[in-house]
């Protein structure tokens, strides 16, 4: 079935089109009937299958039939997601699905002054896109009028669920009017927050897509087994093989990020970090430069795991391995959006080997291994350009000298 076959107003038909969607995806093609019916809906479906769009499409649909015959009177669909990119990305795809119809969408998050979210809170918004601090703030200020929402929908609902933000979310609930649709879409979901989802609806209709490997089919990913200290060599290698390619380093801490951003400076290899101690217009300008490819590779932590929908990375890195296994699935999640194919490679140390074990056991099967053999592995250390390098000059030198004294077996440096 084609969208130019669904009974959805003609504006959004064209704004599909020029989006270039011509069919729905599997899970758009299950979720949209039954949230255009009014129903409660957990859907459940690989990352980078358009789970967005899923929920938008039949949204903008319902609010701008409603429209027709009512008044503009208050906020009928409010989104939460984790993260304040997210939150905008999404706010993008109503603002290009919305085009010419009677819907109007609004984004607001923390880290940015209050005082201009206020004001555009004045007009005539449908939509509210928010990550949850801020929205949860001005709605206690009694900026938020959450009186005449009908849809609620929580985006990476599992996390959204399990942030601590339950208590809230029931909040929220329970300042909605009584009768309204609970949504939730997620690429990952466990038993005790499914349980939690339940709790907060009556009856949802369940989808779940491709539920046996979470872990889209379209990222061809596999685990490299690389010491602590070397993994900057072989990420620096990977960089200077595939110059082309836009890359998306995933690391444990904000610190780490920093420390990677600085390994790659010293080697010639221009990137880019976010995290969490960036200043908000910072994070921005870093995602709006990774996007438009004007630099080649980002340094991140599991702040950008989820969600983001950024074109063409067709490599993630896992310089470090995610603590939370479902992060796995998320960070790997971005690439191979949409029909694109990606690669994704963890790099795995001795000590990591217990996290890559529960990772697996998440999955429910093994990551292939990226066997690396022991001439690769050193040529690999020899080929870093980092002027600090020192170390490797004395092994080597050293090596040089054995080899002239007695030609021993190649010795392997741990
Ligand atoms: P998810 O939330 O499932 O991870 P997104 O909603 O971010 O996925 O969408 C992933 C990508 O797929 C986006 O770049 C989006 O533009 C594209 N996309 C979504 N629906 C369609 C469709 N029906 N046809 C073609 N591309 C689509
Ligand atoms: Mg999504």
């Amino acid at each position: 079935m084609k969208f130019e076959d669904y009974h959805i107003s003609f504006e959004i038909k064209k704004n599909l089109a020029k989006l270039g969607f011509k069919k729905p995806t599997d899970i758009q093609f299950k979720s949209i009937p039954p949230v255009l019916k009014g129903e409660d809906v957990l859907a459940i479906a690989q990352t980078g299958t358009g789970k967005t769009a899923a929920f938008a499409i039949p949204v903008i649909d319902i609010l701008h039939r409603r429209k027709n015959t009512r008044r503009n009177d208050g906020i009928k669909c409010l989104v939460m997601v984790p993260t304040r990119e997210l939150a905008q990305q999404i706010a993008e795809v109503f603002d290009k699905l919305s085009r010419h119809t009677r819907v109007k969408s609004l984004c607001i998050f923390g880290g940015v002054e209050q005082d201009p979210q206020i004001k555009s809170l004045d007009g005539d918004v449908d939509v509210l896109i928010t990550t949850p601090g801020r929205m949860f703030d001005l709605a206690s200020q009694g900026f938020v009028d959450l009186n005449r929402v009908e849809i609620l929908i929580l985006d990476e609902a599992d996390h959204m669920l399990d942030l601590g933000f339950i208590t809230d979310i029931r909040d929220v609930k329970r300042k909605l009017p009584r009768k309204h649709q609970t949504l939730f879409y997620s690429a990952t979901i466990d038993e005790k927050i499914k349980k939690l989802a339940y709790s907060l609806v009556e009856n949802p209709i369940r989808i779940q897509i491709s539920p046996k490997d979470p872990v889209s089919k379209n990222v061809n990913h596999s685990v490299a087994y690389i010491g602590m200290d070397d993994k900057r060599f072989f990420l620096e290698r990977l960089v200077k093989e595939n110059e082309e390619s836009k890359i998306l380093i995933f690391v444990r801490t904000k610190v780490r990020a920093e420390r990677v951003f600085k390994a790659m400076e010293r080697v010639g290899i221009k990137s880019l970090t976010i995290h969490g101690d960036k200043d908000q217009k910072d994070r921005f300008d870093v995602m709006s430069q990774f996007k438009k490819g004007e630099v080649k590779l980002l340094i991140a932590t599991d702040i950008s795991a989820r969600g983001i929908d950024i074109p063409s990375v067709e490599y993630v890195v896992n310089y470090d391995l995610p603590e939370q296994s479902e992060n796995y699935v998320h960070r790997v999640g971005r690439t191979g959006r949409g029909r694109e194919k990606g690669f994704a490679v963890s790099f795995c140390s001795d000590e990591e080997k217990p996290i890559l074990k529960e990772i697996e056991e998440y999955l429910g099967r093994p990551v292939t291994v990226m066997e690396i053999k022991k001439n690769d592995y050193h040529e690999t250390l020899d080929f870093t350009e980092d002027a600090d390098d020192n170390w490797k000059a004395l092994i080597i030198d050293n090596e040089n000298f054995l080899k002239n004294q007695k030609k021993p077996n190649k010795k392997k440096k741990k």
